[in-house]
């Protein structure tokens, strides 16, 4: 294949090759199930117990409080439907609080979780994608059981304050459960600082194997399991290991600790660049969410009077991925629920594009995508009625 430049890194993260070298083994010779007390189990299952110690460590956890899952959709449903059913719909406490920011796992789950008669309260953004803790503190009510937020937004990057947050649920005696998998490998996360009850982790991000997630459950925490079936994960997970997806896990996290303050530098400079040689040489471009508190990995870019798909479309026949609002809706084409939540402009909404750079970006792989969106951009605005209007509105 000829050279693709990948800015898609927040949808998604290849697999890195000291993670492919990690996991090889237990695809060939090392093929024994991690429950079973014969030598071929007991190989894998020392590997499975240091995978979780090395995630463990990588959040400040005790390893006893990671459980293997599928994904973070899991992880995030096992959250909230896993409190609520542990309440019972009549229970005191069967209000949570959610942002409008949230990833549909979250979102959706706790839509649906409103239809069963549970109450949700979804806190509004500002116009740059930030909370406003006063309207935190103010939706706290007697039958408040659970805040659930996000450490850092999937389209826009933006980072929230986790641990005031936590702080806050603490006071009131709220459990507080966050989603970090856009936080993991890129910030740093530290689940007694944040000091909360629940975090969510995805391996795919920080580049690790499509299908596995941990979660966090805090020592002396109870969620009803979704699944019932066997006695892994401590009962509170069944089904046999995904063992490969966990060995690599546990490499890629201890790796992505460990270069994380120098990678963030690297990328950072990259990504601000990109940033600012769009917005000096291709005019009506604006950055999208709060650059003073964002991921480094990340800038999201709306691009006036064109559409993001057009934009998404023309770069990927350019040998460019990039993505219009999050990776799990850029098959549907309805405006981003996150920056329509920030100020309702669904022109903004529809033409934005995210730009997610990673591990293996280069300065030749920005500049090619800024050459390239220069030309992109002014062929889709010849094209653009509502900006043939706008030019010629503005003619003296
Ligand atoms: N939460 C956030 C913030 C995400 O960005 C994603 C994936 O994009 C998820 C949850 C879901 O992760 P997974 O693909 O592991 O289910």
């Amino acid at each position: 294949m000829t050279h693709r430049i990948y800015f898609d890194n927040s949808a998604t993260t290849p697999v890195r090759k000291e993670v492919v070298d990690e996991i090889m083994p237990f695809l060939t010779e090392l093929g024994g199930n991690p429950s079973s007390r014969h030598y071929e189990g007991r190989v894998v299952r020392t590997a499975v117990e240091a995978a979780r110690a090395k995630v463990a460590a990588a959040i400040n956890a005790d390893p006893s409080e990671i459980y293997f899952n599928s994904c973070a959709s899991e992880g995030n449903n096992t959250v909230l439907r896993g409190y609520m059913m542990g309440l019972g719909k009549n229970a005191k406490k069967n209000h949570i609080i959610t942002t409008a920011v949230e990833h549909p796992s979250i979102f959706n789950t706790a839509a649906a979780l409103e239809k069963e008669g549970f109450e949700v309260t979804y806190l509004p953004v500002d116009e740059k994608g930030n909370l406003n803790l006063d309207d935190l503190r103010k939706a706290i009510k007697e039958n408040t059981g659970l805040i659930s937020t996000m450490f850092v937004n999937n389209e826009i990057g933006n980072i929230y304050p986790v641990e005031e947050i936590g702080k806050i649920a603490h006071d009131h005696n709220i459990l507080f459960h966050v989603d970090a998998v856009q936080a993991v490998g890129k910030i740093h996360v530290d689940v007694k600082k944040i000091g909360c009850d629940f975090l969510t982790v995805s391996a795919h991000k920080f580049y690790g194997l499509k299908g596995v997630g941990a979660l966090f459950v805090k020592r002396g925490r109870v969620l009803k399991n979704l699944l019932t079936g066997g006695h892994q994960e401590k009962g509170k997970r069944p089904g046999t290991e995904n063992v490969v997806g966990i060995i690599g896990m546990g490499k890629a996290i201890e790796l992505a600790t460990a270069e994380l303050d120098s990678e963030a530098t690297r990328i950072a400079t990259l990504r601000d660049r990109l940033e600012q040689r769009v917005l000096a040489e291709i005019p009506y471009t604006r950055v999208v969410g709060d650059p003073s508190h964002r991921v480094p990995t990340l800038s999201n870019i709306s691009f006036r009077f064109v559409e993001g798909e057009g934009i998404l479309l023309k770069l990927d026949t350019e040998g460019i991925a990039v993505s219009t609002g999050s990776a799990c809706s850029s098959s549907d084409l309805k405006a981003s629920h996150v920056i329509t939540a920030m100020h309702g402009d669904p022109e903004e909404a529809h033409s934005s594009i995210r730009f997610s750079l990673g591990k293996y970006s280069t300065v030749e792989d920005v500049d090619y995508t800024v050459e390239t969106l220069k030309n992109t951009i002014s062929l889709l605005r010849s094209f653009s009625p509502i900006y043939d209007e706008f030019v010629n509105a503005n003619k003296h």
